[in-house]
């Protein structure tokens, strides 16, 4: 008989991480963390394995039933309820948004720019777009590394706080426990999902394993 396992499990050590150990999205991972793939071929699995967590992660989103017209009959379908908005933190989280926009190509997409000032190590804003009325539907903050958490804490304190987001989630490919432990102190409710928790970060905040910087990856600056 088939052996059924979840393909998205809560973190036991983490009560805010959800990890997607599908083994499809792994084998994906693995090949990301190569350093001898490719920056077209990282791009295209970083869009994938961004899709497939996706969709898991949308299936509590609220749905409306509508008519529709088949060539052969009035029939009732359902329609995503709410306008979705897509919030990549620059710049490496675009990476992971065109995989999330082919599944939902009506999804609305915000930028929040933010860098790590290198002396004092806190977060600095640099750009914010965002449209008006994103409280009135879910919103997903993305970013395939989540490594001290400095520049997501700030991005998730601008939609929740100054926007008031109310559904919002967040999905990485990889997190480090350091950066997963300050969502969790700074954002309580704040539920993450990612491909991987990884060991640690190193003393120039990278994260071990890891996949190195994943902007000068997915755009090819190394
Ligand atoms: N950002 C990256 O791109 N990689 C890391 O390992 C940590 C932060």
């Amino acid at each position: 008989m088939m052996n059924y396992t979840p393909m998205l499990n809560r973190c036991q050590e983490h009560p805010n991480l959800w990890i997607f150990d599908h083994p499809v999205i792994q084998d994906k991972l693995t090949r990301i963390r190569n350093q001898e793939t490719p920056h077209r071929e990282f791009r295209r699995l970083l869009n994938e394995i961004a899709g497939l967590m996706f969709f898991q992660l949308s299936r509590n989103f609220d749905y409306v039933e509508v008519p529709v017209e088949t060539p052969l009959e009035r029939t009732t379908g359902v329609r995503l309820d709410s306008p979705m908005t897509l919030v990549p933190i620059l710049r490496a989280g675009v990476g992971m948004t065109e995989g999330i926009m082919a599944m939902m190509p009506d999804a609305r997409v915000g930028h929040i720019g933010v860098y790590r000032d290198e002396k004092t190590k806190q977060p600095v804003p640099y750009y914010c777009k965002l449209p008006k009325d994103i409280a009135d539907g879910p919103v997903l903050l993305i970013d395939p590394m989540l490594a001290t958490g400095g520049s997501a804490s700030y991005a998730a304190q601008v939609l929740s706080s100054e926007y008031g987001c109310q559904e919002l989630q967040m999905v990485c490919l990889v997190v480090a426990p350091e950066g997963i432990k300050k969502m969790r102190e700074d954002h309580p409710m704040l539920e993450i999902y990612a491909a991987s928790l990884d060991r640690c970060l190193d003393e120039n905040g990278y994260i071990l394993p890891g996949l190195g910087d994943a902007g000068d990856r997915i755009f090819g600056t190394q």
